[in-house]
Formats: C-alpha cells, structure tokens, sequence
C-alpha cells in the first residue's frame, strides 16, 4: 500500500469560535434527530425510555489516504472467508483455544464457552436428530479494525491490523449516521470554505444498516421459516440500544421480519428446544406477542450483542442458557467456534510461518499478512524478532516470548483473551506487569507490536453533557455540550458478513459499510464507554 503526501499535522482546519458554536448545534440537533443516540447514562429498562443523548461526535470528518481506504475494503471478503474456515476447523481450535490444548487451559472464560461448545460436540446431535439440517449455519457480522501505520524505514503509510470482531460488532447503524452527519454539516454550510478536501466526492457512501440486516435477513431466508422471529441477545443495562434498534427496523421494513430482544436472565426461563426438530422457541409476553396473549414463537436466527465478555456470565445458569442457544438448530450469529476464531491468541497464531497459508491461497495470505503487526505469545520460544542482547531473562525458567516483551516493553501492546476495550497493557506498565503475571497464564496473553498513526492530527470532539447539574466539568458532567479540539488517533472498521457451514460452504460479503472511531492520544484504549472517544467518519485524501 503506498504513501501519501498529504499532511495530516496539519488536520483539521482552523475554525472561528462561531463556526464552531455553529457546526455543535446543525451536528448535535442532526445526530439527536437522525438516532445518533444513545440512552442517558442511569437509565435503566424496563420501563421504556424517556430520552435520549446525542452520541459523541467529530465536527469534521477524519483524513484517510483514497488508495489505502479501498485496498481494506477490498481485503474484506479474504478476512471473510479465513475466519469462516478457522471456524469449521474444530483441530484447531480446540489446539488453539480448547481447554485441553490451548488459551482455554488458563483462561477461565475461554475454557469454559470451548468445554460447552465440546459437550454439545460430544453429544452428536447436530448429526443424528434433524437430517434435513445436518449441521446449524454460522453467521459471521465482522468488523475488522485498523489504524494507519507510519513505516520505521520509510514513513510510508499503511493500515496495520487491531483486531477482527467475530462477535457483536456493534456501531455499524451509528457510523452510517455519523457519516451522514458530516454529509449534512458540508451540504448546509460547505465548512466555511476552511478545506478543499471537504466536499461531497470526498465523502465515502456507508451503508452498514442496509448490508449488516442484509446478512441477518440471509440467515433467515436460509432457515427457512419466514413466520419465525430473529432473536437479539442484549444485556441488562445497555445504552447503545439505538445501533441495535435500526437493525431491526430495517429487518422489518425492508425485509418484512420481526426481531425480539431478550437478555440472558429473561432466555433462562423462556428459550426451549424442541427435541425431535431442535428448533428454538422462546415465550414472549402478551404486550410483545401479535395475538395479544403470551405465546411461544420461533426462532430463525440469534445475533449476540451480549456474551463476548464474562461479566456477561455471572452465573453457571448464564453458560447454561448460552449452551441452550447453540444446541439449537437456529442460525447463530456467532456460534461459539466463531466467537473462539476471534480470539486474540488465534490473531497471534496466524501470524506464524505458514499458519495463514492453511487456510487461504498465497495471494490472499501474502496480501493478509501485510496488514499485521508482528506478534507473539508470551510463552513461546518461536519469535518474529531475535532475542537482543539487552534481554536478559529474569530466571533461567522464563520463556523467550516473555524476555523479548520486556526487552521491547515500549512499542508493545500485551492483550489478553477478551474483548469490549479496557484489558491491554501497554509500553512502561508491561516490565511490572510481567512481574506479576504467573507463568502458567503467560499461554493466554500475546504481545503486539504498537502501530504508529500519524502524529499532530487531531479533531474537534464534541460529547453531550448529561448529569441534571448545568455546568460543564472534565468529565462531562454538566448539560452543556463539552467540546474540546484534541490531538487524535483515528480507528477504522471494515464490516463483512459471512453466512457457512460444512455442507454449504462460504457464502459472504465484503463491502458492507464502514465505521470511523476518533479518541484523544491521550487515551490509550477505543472503547467509546471508556474515555473520551466519538463517532467519526473519514474525508479521502489523495496522495
Ligand atoms: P478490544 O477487544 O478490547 O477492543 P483491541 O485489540 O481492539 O481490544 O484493543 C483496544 C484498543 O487498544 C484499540 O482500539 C486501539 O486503540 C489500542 N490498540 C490495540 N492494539 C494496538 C496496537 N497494536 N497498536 C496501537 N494501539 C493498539
Ligand atoms: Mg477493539
């Protein structure tokens, strides 16, 4: 992927105090009006909802070279058809992830979902009870996220590999409308006339909505029964429901099929397989139920926007019921062996000679790994880098992977096997971590090396103020809107789906739409919930 000349120190654009006043109140009024929204912070449901926030939010779009920005698309459907192949390969993963063999050994919730998803195995019934369907469809809705990547030797640009989402890969209704957003501030205003790069040719289509439920509404039509209900699997106390409300509307409106949304605790006591079809059915309540009386319904296809995390499991009777969910003969949107594939520690793994190479052509695997950083597992003897002479080992029993990681403590990021942002170690904390880290456990983690983004780029974030006191503070605390021009880091998500099994193979897409994510330098991880970061979306510029 080449280089560019365009400045991103330079970005963005000045702006008067006015023109900002003014592009805070067309972008926040538009954000709040379009459902780019969240549920205040506190709200708790049932009951139904009484307001609503704008979500954070760039005034301006976010700089992306043209010719890297299509090279990720196009590279999507290849990440597409890796982790649907990782996922029919049981051998590796249960090597790669498995309680027995892998990151599931010292990683509790790892070994746990891979013993459920084992038993299920065991127990044969996804061969003997339904022959019509011998093996349930995986549903992949992916993201793959990337950050620009300034080269050590030349200083040319390239996007560089974060992660691949397998699981509730949430913000692809948000994004579209955070793009629009833009699209709207630049036709209402033209920015003041502060930028050449701002204008509509500029301004890549998203339309993550349409070709998220796309994917949904295939594994419906593949299941086959059009009466029956997608099931979306949400937690307790989420506030970003407005992402997950648009898929469903569109569901509705463009394909004509309804979703329910039941968390954990309520799927406890309603969700039953049958036991001669191993269809899933759910009660609902009379007020969600169209006869108006409770009923039993069922259900074509579940999509998890809860369960990739253990806080999600706080009792053995949530594994149960995630169990119950994988046994049936619904689409899962993901299966466990799909929720495993993207796991950290198979990141890692692919990484390896010849690993990648197994499970897609030369051409793909060489264009894939140009998108990585160099990884390795903490316990591991097989290293990308040879071990320099300043890493001196702390005792004679401690693994090559975890000598090199201190060594090269500062451009490293160490991850363990989770996701939803808040778990990485970085730079100066890794020597005292390691410190502390048993050995056994050093199989569960793996260290990357950082990318490096283009400096002195930055961004006017806005977030909504939303505590009932009218002051704004550091943390946002007051109603005002808080708007600050920070020095930023720019995260870009690649969305596909993917819909396979066994018997049917790959069927998937790769040019689903997009999502721009924007936080202040400062702030080391992406998560939205934790510090200050905001929905964005990106101006190509031309090299
Ligand atoms: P999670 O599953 O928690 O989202 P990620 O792998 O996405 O974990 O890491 C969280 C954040 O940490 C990313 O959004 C990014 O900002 C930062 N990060 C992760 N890996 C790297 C890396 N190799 N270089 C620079 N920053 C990284
Ligand atoms: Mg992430």
């Amino acid at each position: 992927m080449s280089s560019t000349t365009f400045d991103f120190s330079r970005w963005p654009p000045t702006l008067t105090d006015t023109q900002i006043e003014s592009l805070t109140l067309h972008g926040t009024t538009y954000a709040l009006f379009n459902g780019l929204t969240y549920l205040p912070p506190g709200t708790t449901q049932p009951p139904s909802p009484s307001s609503a926030i704008h979500a954070p939010i760039s005034l301006l779009p976010s700089p992306v070279p043209r010719s890297l920005f299509v090279a990720v698309q196009q590279l999507q459907s290849a990440y597409n058809v890796l982790y649907s192949r990782i996922a029919m390969d049981d051998d590796f993963l249960d090597k790669v992830m498995g309680a027995v063999e892998g990151a599931g050994k010292v990683d509790d919730f790892t070994g746990t979902l891979w013993r459920g998803w084992k038993d299920i195995r065991d127990e044969g019934i996804m061969q003997v009870s339904a022959p019509a369907f011998l093996e349930p469809l995986h549903l992949g809705l992916f993201r793959s996220d990337y950050l620009l990547h300034t080269g050590e030797e030349d200083g040319k640009l390239s996007f560089k590999q974060v992660e691949f989402n397998t699981i509730s890969s949430s913000f692809g209704a948000l994004s579209e409308r955070a793009a629009s957003m833009h699209r709207y501030l630049q036709a209402l205003t033209n920015y003041y006339g502060v930028s050449s790069h701002l204008k509509p040719e500029n301004f890549p289509a998203n339309d993550s909505t349409k070709g998220l439920a796309e994917g949904l509404a295939e594994a419906h039509n593949a299941y086959g029964v059009s009466s029956a209900y997608i099931l979306f699997v949400v937690q307790q106390n989420e506030r970003n429901v407005f992402d997950q409300r648009w898929l469903e509307y569109e569901l509705l409106q463009r394909h004509g099929i309804r979703a329910i949304r039941q968390t954990f605790e309520e799927l406890a006591t309603s969700a039953t397989i049958d036991s001669s079809t191993r269809a899933l059915r759910i009660t609902i309540p009379s007020t969600l139920s169209p006869s108006g009386s409770d009923s039993s319904i069922e259900i074509s296809a579940v999509y998890l926007r809860a369960g990739y995390t253990p806080s999600d499991y706080p009792t053995p009777t949530h594994f149960a019921t995630r169990f119950t969910l994988e046994r049936s003969r619904a689409v899962k949107c993901p299966t466990i062996p799909l929720q495993l594939a993207g796991g950290k520690k198979v990141q890692e793994v692919l990484s390896r000679p010849g690993m990648v190479e197994r499970f897609v052509g030369e051409t793909n695997a060489r264009e894939l790994r140009r998108t990585w950083m160099r990884m390795w597992s903490l316990d591991d003897s097989n290293l990308p880098i040879p071990l320099t002479c300043s890493a001196t080992p702390r005792s004679a029993n401690e693994p090559n992977g975890t000598t090199l990681a201190r060594a090269l403590a500062n451009s490293l990021v160490l991850k363990p096997q989770r996701e939803g942002g808040g778990n990485n170690v970085y730079k100066n904390d890794i020597p005292l971590f390691l410190e502390t880290l048993p050995l056994q456990e050093r199989e569960a983690w793996i260290a990357m090396e950082l990318i490096v983004p283009p400096r002195g780029v930055g961004s006017y974030l806005v977030r909504a103020g939303t505590t009932g006191n009218n002051r704004s503070d550091s943390n946002g605390g007051g109603k005002r809107n808080k708007i600050v021009r920070a020095e930023t880091v720019s995260e870009l998500g690649i969305y596909g789906w993917s819909l396979f099994s066994r018997e049917t193979g790959v069927r998937e897409r790769g040019d689903v739409g997009w999502l721009m994510r924007t936080k202040g330098v400062e702030s080391n991880e992406g998560g939205l919930a934790a510090g200050f970061s905001v929905l964005d979306s990106v101006v190509l510029v031309d090299e």
